[in-house]
């Protein structure tokens, strides 16, 4: 046997109903908030992720499945979603023909990772973007549609955590503060901090190395050294959040493991998952755009990852529904009518099951026991001279005799009482 690769998951008839669940909800929530599919391939340039996610994170440095093509071109399959819709929306420009960009999409990621209970390495993200709105009132409708998709999945005990890292007027002077503050300290932290210090001082609040911790906090705070225009705007959000009437932590550690962030981030983090608690996260990202060749305007995500929302979802596994019937030939010279009877069932909307093999009409109604079906549809030639079908309802063992022509109308009502 040839099993499947280290972190990826089969996701196997049992659970599948919840996942097409959670797609259902997650498509209906983002057209009544006026957001737009696209749907992205899932090889992109390697070069975008290093401009984009950042050339010095661990996604790129540690995490892409990154190789060479046969023609030569450096590819990569996605690690995650934000690149890949700034490039589709500047490629295409579509803000011309949108009446506001609001963008989703719902697909794999795959990242190296240690797998684990929540981190795997093939996994799926809803991805959601709005391009060209600077105003807080965005950034807390974002937060407010996250904690929407939450609510109606029945995900309820949820905590909002927030923070802003600033923009490229006062970050570099918060970078500068948490080096000084470090001192002669930097060299008590581990490889990756002390590595950290000269690419991106603010990473270091990403670090999980217990020894480290009591040196992180005793940073300053980000919230601290904002300027005015990034204060305002995070007392913005804010105030925004507290009108939905949305409880939120800040949480000056939340700088997100990514480049592009700027002034608003975001985590929901889920309770009973283990390590791997955060349900969701996001942020803004005002540059990113331009960087990537794009005209200069503003940005604000998130992306949730799926398997995570199925670990949360309160309800046990459903499994897969039975179909409404299954039709049962009685004698050889019935096959071919029963097989058009199911085909017929089948374009009127009855989900209709059929024996294959020629099998005797015992084994056959064995068969339709099995398979959890309400009716047993039975075609003898008695049936097939008068145009009728003898239906049989297993739970009660009743049986009457149908027209053929009105039969998908009776199991249509038969499916609804
Ligand atoms: P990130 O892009 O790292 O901010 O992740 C956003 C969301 O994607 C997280 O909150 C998770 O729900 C999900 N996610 C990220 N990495 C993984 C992974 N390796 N396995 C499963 N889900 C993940």
């Amino acid at each position: 046997m040839i099993s499947g690769i280290r972190g990826t998951r089969d996701i196997l008839p049992a659970e599948v109903g919840r996942w097409q669940r959670i797609e259902r909800v997650a498509r209906d929530l983002c057209a009544r908030y006026g957001y737009v599919e696209v749907r992205t391939p899932v090889i992109e340039r390697e070069e975008l992720f290093a401009k984009g996610t950042g050339e010095s994170t661990d996604i790129v440095q540690k995490e892409m499945y990154a190789f060479t093509d046969k023609g030569g071109d450096r590819i990569t399959l996605r690690p995650e979603a934000t690149p890949s819709m700034v490039r589709t929306f500047v490629e295409h420009a579509l803000e011309q023909e949108l009446p506001c960009a609001k963008l989703y999409s719902l697909g794999p990621m795959f990242r190296y990772e240690r797998p684990q209970k929540g981190r795997y390495r093939q996994f799926h993200q809803l991805d959601v973007e709005v391009f060209g709105i600077a105003d807080p009132a965005i950034d807390a409708e974002v937060i407010e549609m996250a904690s929407a998709l939450l609510f109606e999945l029945g995900i309820d005990s949820a905590e909002l955590v927030i923070n802003s890292v600033g923009c490229d007027a006062c970050r570099p002077q918060f970078s500068e503060a948490l080096v000084a503050a470090l001192g002669e300290r930097v060299a008590d932290l581990c490889a990756d901090c002390q590595r950290r210090t000269t690419t991106n001082p603010l990473r270091i609040f990403d670090c999980k190395v217990p020894a480290d911790q009591p040196i992180i906090d005793q940073l300053p705070h980000s919230e601290d050294y904002l300027c005015d225009a990034c204060r305002d705007h995070f007392a913005g959000v804010k105030g925004h959040l507290e009108a939905y009437g949305l409880a939120y932590r800040v949480s000056h550690r939340l700088v997100r493991g990514l480049d592009y962030y700027t002034r608003t981030t975001f985590e929901m983090l889920g309770t009973g998952l283990g390590a791997q608690n955060a349900l969701l996260g996001g942020g803004r990202y005002d540059h990113l755009v331009k960087q990537l060749g794009g005209p200069d305007r503003p940005g604000i995500g998130f992306a949730v990852g799926l398997e995570r929302l199925v670990l949360a979802l309160p309800e046990g596994a459903a499994p897969p529904e039975p179909a409404d019937a299954f039709v049962v030939a009685l004698g050889d010279a019935v096959w071919p009518a029963a097989r058009i009877l199911t085909r017929d069932l089948r374009r009127a909307g009855i989900r209709a099951l059929i024996d294959y093999e020629g099998r005797s009409s015992k084994s056959q109604m064995k068969r339709a026991n099995r398979s959890g079906v309400r009716h047993m549809l039975i075609l003898g030639e008695d049936e097939l001279a008068s145009n009728q079908v003898t239906v049989k309802t297993m739970e009660t063992g009743h049986q009457q005799t149908v027209a053929r022509d009105a039969l998908a109308d009776h199991l249509r009502a038969a499916g609804t009482d």
